[in-house]
């Protein structure tokens, strides 16, 4: 039987210090909030989508960064285990569009009190509101921890679960970047990721509050096209939000950092050009007499016609019939691609992630041990990793904290 610590009392430390314990050894789980998992509660807007149904496939097509360095991680614990580990410790579970993994209550703090009844089943010793300030080391060897108040805890094994920067409130401030850097660990710069982005044009601060729903979103570095996908977004009084956005964000956040990306929004994308050209000469000629801007009422919400009749440069005034070819051209290209210009992403503070974080080169993926400092391992988002929306970043977390607690010989 071992010694080991397991610093960060989320997700990935849980697993971390219930799989170690399970394994027989003697385990410590340190938590500097006065809570675990203070993070986790607000997962998934307080419902915590704790993992994917999906095949494995798709557990590795929706993780972003490092896909390959996970390979073992996710056999080792797939989401049939993190399942099965829930229900067996009195969390029922039900499954959502997309295959999203629920508490069947909606309730994380379920989830928590799972985690809380396998921590106590495996005899893990639990302490809270006691913040690591740096690792022992040793000859090249991780021999324990220093603690807020000048106190030491020897180990013969430290699992480093301190989470990334993102939502710092919950306790994730980025303290395990620099305990790895003291090793010698290279730290890739952390970045927000699935966050919100900022736009240029003043019109899209105008539409606050409206969101679409079927639309689709392309965003383009000169001609290359960066992202693209079909959903829902949101305008916001900095710029644009909701799930396509947050999803883009993780494929654009390190463009954004020098240099701004134009975005299109096809508000039609079920209708070619074509198609669109044939019904509005349709409509113009059915109802000749009608203005132009009582049209775009059918065609666009509300809240998008100033912005639009901004954009395809047409006198609101003009009589359906008086409209040209060329003018329907230029409605047909602001509905098929109304522009938004890319500026930059909001902050750490509302980024669901960071992407970035401790570089995976010096870690043993089989066993998510330091290749530089004997008996150091690592869980979860401190590492550079990070996936989409859909359980998939909690599944990470699992699975390397399972890993990693599992590998402590
Ligand atoms: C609003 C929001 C919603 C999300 N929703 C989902 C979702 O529904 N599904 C999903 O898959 N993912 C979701 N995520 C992402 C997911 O929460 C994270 O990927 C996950 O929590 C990472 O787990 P972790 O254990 O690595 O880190 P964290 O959860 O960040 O845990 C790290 C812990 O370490 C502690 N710690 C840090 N430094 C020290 C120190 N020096 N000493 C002692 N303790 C320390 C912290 O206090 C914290 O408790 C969401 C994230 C946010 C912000």
């Amino acid at each position: 039987m071992k010694k080991v610590i397991v610093i960060g009392g989320g997700p990935a430390g849980m697993f971390a210090a219930i799989a170690a314990a399970e394994k027989g050894h003697s385990v410590l789980l340190l938590e500097k909030n006065e809570k675990l998992g203070k993070k986790l509660f607000i997962t998934g807007k307080g419902r915590c989508n704790l993992t994917n149904a999906s095949d494995m496939e798709t557990l590795f097509e929706h993780v972003a960064t490092n896909r390959k360095f996970l390979y073992s991680a996710f056999y080792a614990c797939d989401n049939e285990r993190v399942m099965h580990f829930f229900e067996t410790n009195g969390v029922k579970l039900k499954t959502e569009r997309g295959n999203r993994v629920f508490p069947a209550s909606d309730h994380s703090s379920d989830v928590i009190a799972g985690l809380k009844r396998a921590l106590m089943k495996a005899g893990v010793e639990i302490r809270l509101s006691v913040r690591t300030e740096g690792l022992i080391t040793e000859n090249g060897r991780c021999r324990g921890v220093f603690l807020s108040g000048g106190k030491k805890e020897f180990a013969d094994a430290v699992v480093l679960a301190t989470g990334g920067l993102s939502y710092q409130s919950t306790g994730s401030t980025g303290d395990g970047y620099a305990f790895a850097r003291a090793c010698g660990h290279t730290v890739t710069k952390p970045r927000p990721s699935l966050v919100p982005l900022t736009a240029r044009e003043p019109y899209v601060r105008k539409m606050q509050g409206l969101s679409l729903k079927n639309v689709s979103i392309s965003v383009f570095k000169g001609k290359k096209v960066l992202y693209q996908d079909f959903g829902e977004m949101l305008f916001t009084h900095f710029g644009v939000s909701g799930p396509l956005i947050l999803s883009a964000s993780s494929f654009v956040s390190k463009e954004l950092e020098n240099k701004t990306l134009d975005m299109k929004i096809d508000l039609k994308p079920a209708l070619s050009e074509e198609k669109l050209d044939a019904r509005l000469l349709r409509e113009f000629e059915e109802n000749g007499k009608k203005q132009y801007k009582n049209f775009l009422g059918g065609l666009l919400p509300a809240k998008m016609i100033p912005a639009f009749l901004e954009l395809s440069g047409i006198s609101p005034e003009k009589k359906a019939l008086e409209i040209t070819k060329e003018e329907r051209k230029r409605i047909i290209l602001t509905l098929k691609a109304f522009p938004v210009t890319l500026t930059g992403t909001r902050d750490f503070d509302e980024a669901i992630i960071t992407k970035g974080g401790i570089s995976v080169k010096d870690v043993n993926p089989s066993t998510m041990e330091s290749k530089r400092t004997e008996g150091l391992f690592f869980a979860g988002e401190v590492l550079d990793l990070d996936a989409l929306t859909g359980g998939f970043n909690l599944q990470i977390a699992w699975s390397t904290g399972y890993l990693a607690g599992s590998s402590i010989e």
